[in-house]
């Protein structure tokens, strides 16, 4: 067939037009101009990634949040008040405490405070929790990431006409993002009619590759390749490395005439059916009329509603072969860079203790046995940094805390990297190193207590500081006159007393390696 330059004709969006709620310049002025003695809202980012769907039509026939009618249809029957299929709540929460009535003009605005929209409240409603948490995240259980974040937002709901003044701006590939509207104007160059969309939002595997190919081969159709962005669930690969790696892949494997790669700024939620009908809603308003669906389930349910959304569901890749590298080698090798193996991964060694119990003595041996390991380390003693990333700061309750987060915080910045660090500071509170816990990647933070009894520790007094506290010199000493909470479950206990600080430090070593932090044999650390 030769190459066509007719702008094909493609699927008219759900509901029937693109919804555009970008004010054009004039309107934008005027509203900005009001904004000002107005009551803002901060959004948070899941809300923005709506915000943003909601402004470009890609939930169209949607103008707006979710008013009371339509919230409970589509809570109870995955409709509109109208009837019209719509599965996803989706909302506008906000708290009581701002006090916010119908009638009122409210502005709406991201965590740095810029102006993206104005909204002339008509409804405050109450949420129904229980069944929202139920039908987006899958679960009520308060300990569930997706639930404790849309418990913090507040229990009532706001809706009105929307007007966007500005969209969310992203400057993270921002020549891949583009609107439906945008994204439907590249189809239409394509010449086909048929798009064949693959949501993804894990990386790009061999199998999927081949799938989307094989059937947008099939049908003489376009191939969209929509990566979801944004807002991951804990636990899933970064969106950076997803899209370095479909970028990249797309720019090497893939026929550029007849695909098009584009961004979605799409909160994912975790609720099965309604998300898969939802998605599929979405992809028609970008110009999708295939669906490839990422599991069999998805694809019955989207068979079954079929008629209504318009978009026809096709098998997606089948399980690749055990044996089968999943990965493009350039996929791998930056999946490898971000998520490198443990033995390269890096973590924390916190040792906590009295004073004099041996904390600095075992880091000096264990820094060295882990550089001869490879491992490039940096060392936080808590006197060296009192000299300077701490200067300044005292003994009282809150300057050592502050002293330890500042410390906790550089360490978790390091480990982020994939470097190695050894704290030492005598860290006295146990819920001030749980803090410094909780800022690492769980399983990195390793707290070492060096448990010698506080006799012992005073009989060595390395710097004199037990008897200058003991005379009444130094005030609110750890040991002393100040409390030392040992740990509840460190990952390692040390004793100093009939064990050398060599054994100590091995210990450690031994620990890493069981954990495969490090090498067996330092020698075959690359
Ligand atoms: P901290 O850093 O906890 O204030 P230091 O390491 O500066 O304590 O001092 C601990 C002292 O105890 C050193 O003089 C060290 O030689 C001595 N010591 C004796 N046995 C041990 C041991 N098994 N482990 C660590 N230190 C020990």
């Amino acid at each position: 067939m030769p190459p066509t330059s007719t702008h094909a004709d493609l699927i008219t969006p759900y509901g029937g037009t693109l919804v555009d709620l970008l004010a054009p310049p004039e309107e934008r002025a005027e509203l900005a101009r009001r904004a000002g003695g107005q009551t803002s809202l901060q959004l948070p980012p899941r809300i923005l990634c709506d915000l943003e769907l909601l402004a470009t039509g890609a939930l169209s026939p949607l103008d707006r949040f979710l008013g009371e009618a339509d919230y409970r249809r589509v809570l109870q029957e995955m409709r509109l008040a109208d009837g019209t299929l719509f599965p996803m709540p989706v909302t506008l929460p906000v708290s009581e405490t701002l006090g916010i009535v119908p009638g009122q003009e409210i502005t709406l605005r991201n965590a740095k405070n810029n102006l993206l929209g104005w909204m002339r409240v008509e409804e405050v409603y109450p949420a129904d929790l229980d069944a929202e948490m139920r039908q987006v995240a899958g679960t009520t259980d308060t300990h569930h990431p997706l639930v404790a974040e849309m418990r913090s937002w507040g229990r009532l709901r706001l809706s009105g006409p929307l007007r966007i003044l500005e969209l969310p701006q992203h400057h993270d590939f921002p020549r891949l993002r583009r609107t439906p509207a945008q994204v439907r104007t590249l189809l239409g160059q394509m010449g086909s009619p048929r798009v064949v969309v693959f949501q993804s939002h894990e990386p790009l595997t061999r199998a999927q590759e081949d799938a989307g190919k094989r059937t947008a081969t099939g049908l003489n159709a376009t191939l969209l390749l929509q990566a979801v962005t944004d807002t991951a669930l804990p636990g899933a690969v970064d969106h950076y490395t997803r899209i370095r790696i479909l970028h990249t892949v797309v720019a090497r494997h893939y026929d550029r005439d007849k695909t098009v790669l584009n961004l979605v700024p799409l909160a994912m939620r975790s609720s099965g059916p309604r998300e898969t009908l939802w998605h599929a809603i979405i992809q028609r308003n970008f110009g999708a009329t295939h669906f490839l669906a990422e599991s069999e389930a998805a694809r019955r349910v989207l068979e079954e509603y079929q008629a209504e959304i318009g978009v026809q569901a096709l098998p997606g890749d089948p399980p690749a072969s055990p044996e089968a590298e999943p990965y493009r080698p350039e996929a791998a090798g930056m999946l490898r860079g971000a998520y490198p193996p443990r033995n390269r991964q890096g973590f924390c060694i916190w040792f906590t203790g009295l004073p004099s119990s041996g904390k600095s003595t075992v880091a000096e041996i264990l820094t060295g046995k882990l550089r001869e390991h490879g491992r490039e380390v940096t060392v936080l003693d808590g006197d060296v940094v009192r000299t300077h990333l701490s200067r300044g700061l005292g003994f009282s309750a809150e300057d050592r805390d502050i002293n330890i987060r500042r410390i906790g915080f550089v360490a978790a910045e390091i480990t982020r990297h994939h470097g190695v660090v050894v704290a030492a500071a005598v860290s006295p509170y146990r819920a001030t190193r749980n803090q410094v816990r909780a800022m690492m990647r769980p399983g990195a933070f390793l707290e070492v207590f060096v448990d010698t009894p506080a006799e012992i520790c005073e009989q060595r007094d390395v710097k004199g500081f037990y008897a200058q506290a003991r005379a009444g010199q130094i005030k609110g000493f750890t040991g002393v006159d100040d409390p030392y909470e040992p740990p509840l479950a460190p990952e390692i206990t040390l004793r100093t007393t009939g064990r050398t600080p060599e054994e100590n430090a091995e210990i450690i070593i031994r620990h890493l390696v069981a954990q495969g932090f490090l090498e067996e044999n330092p020698g075959a650390a690359v």
